[in-house]
């Protein structure tokens, strides 16, 4: 037998099925391939072997959210705010409303791990939600403190001193994807939710419409080694249940978020990063105008794979029992 990571991260079973082999990175910061295997038992995906905590961070370009990316010409300025109120801020409205609807909250602390700049989070906090965002990326956190004006935290969940009970709500956008040990992270979000608190996840959902039918083409597989883990809905219970959680429920994501997941696994180099990261300014516009003209296309086929419950992304809700005791 090899030294490979054997077990999902999920739910802790075997990894017994083969299911992409040569994936590259999308982003082209790690230059070689990837393999990623499933476990019979949930049916999420893990990349074999996990990469090493330094090879991860190596894997991250310079900038990853795209409010860093360098904003130095007219054309990219105006890029930014197009792109801002026309995609990322509908995005970030249905996910508070979302938040709001499904767990009845309307305020509270708000602990955002993985929140990066802290935009997405601002949202929350124009809704009154006390937000704090904690991430390992010192210069994101510079911009979540001084332009949303965000309590911040630099680290990791898992390292990190916070006082046990002192959120109610701890969500992880897109994040849970990327965790070597999401179990290890979750069970630490447990610790720090009151009791009847809440934990909302948003990750890409293997075996389901796009994932199934672009195979390792998905923008969410050629992101490896960045993600390295794809969990199914039965994944993500399990991993939940394993750290004490009592899973609720789980919902699509946004049109724009299922349609721009699909143009980007057609077009890949139409991404904020690496269209911005080049010299000059026709690249990125042509590249973007055409990945948003695709984001378009496809919207009718996004609105019928939400429909259909086949949705590449899910929201999952999950809670702290009420009657939980420290200590007990
Ligand atoms: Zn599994």
């Amino acid at each position: 037998m090899d030294d490979h990571n054997s077990l999902c991260l999920f739910c802790g079973s075997p990894l017994d099925k083969p299911l992409y082999q040569g994936v590259r990175d999308s982003l082209g910061m790690s230059r070689r391939t990837w393999t990623f295997r499933q476990c019979s038992a949930c049916g999420s995906a893990t990349i074999v072997p996990l990469p090493g905590p330094d090879e991860l961070l190596a894997a991250y370009p310079p900038f990853y959210a795209p409010d860093q990316v360098p904003r130095n010409t007219p054309i990219r300025r105006l890029l930014y705010r197009v792109e801002t109120a026309l995609f990322y801020h509908p995005l970030y409205r249905y996910s508070v409303r979302t938040v709001c609807r499904v767990t009845g909250l309307h305020g509270g602390q708000l602990l955002d791990v993985g929140g990066g700049t802290g935009h997405h989070t601002f949202f929350f906090q124009q809704a009154g939600f006390e937000c704090t965002v904690l991430d390992f990326d010192k210069r994101a956190l510079e911009v979540a403190s001084h332009r949303f004006g965000l309590r911040t935290i630099c680290g990791q969940l898992d390292e990190v001193e916070l006082p046990p009970e002192s959120f109610d709500l701890i969500t992880f956008h897109t994040v849970i994807e990327h965790l070597p040990n999401p179990r290890r992270t979750l069970c630490q979000a447990y610790r720090l939710l009151r009791p009847g608190g809440w934990v909302v996840a948003k990750v890409p959902i293997l075996t389901r419409g796009q994932a199934r039918w672009l195979g390792r083409r998905w923008s969410q597989v050629t992101e490896a080694p960045r993600h390295v883990g794809l969990p199914t809905p039965q994944g993500m219970e399990r991993l939940f249940a394993a750290c004490g959680f009592e899973f609720q429920a789980w919902t699509g994501p946004h049109i724009l978020d299922e349609a721009s997941a699909l143009a980007l696994s057609l077009i890949p180099s139409s991404r904020t990063h690496t269209s911005c990261s080049g010299q000059g300014d026709i690249r990125p516009l042509v590249l973007r105008v055409a990945g948003a003209a695709l984001t378009l296309i496809v919207s009718p086929i996004a609105l019928l794979l939400i429909r259909l419950n086949e949705p590449g992304f899910g929201i999952f809700f999950a809670q702290k029992p009420k009657d939980h005791f420290a200590g007990e």
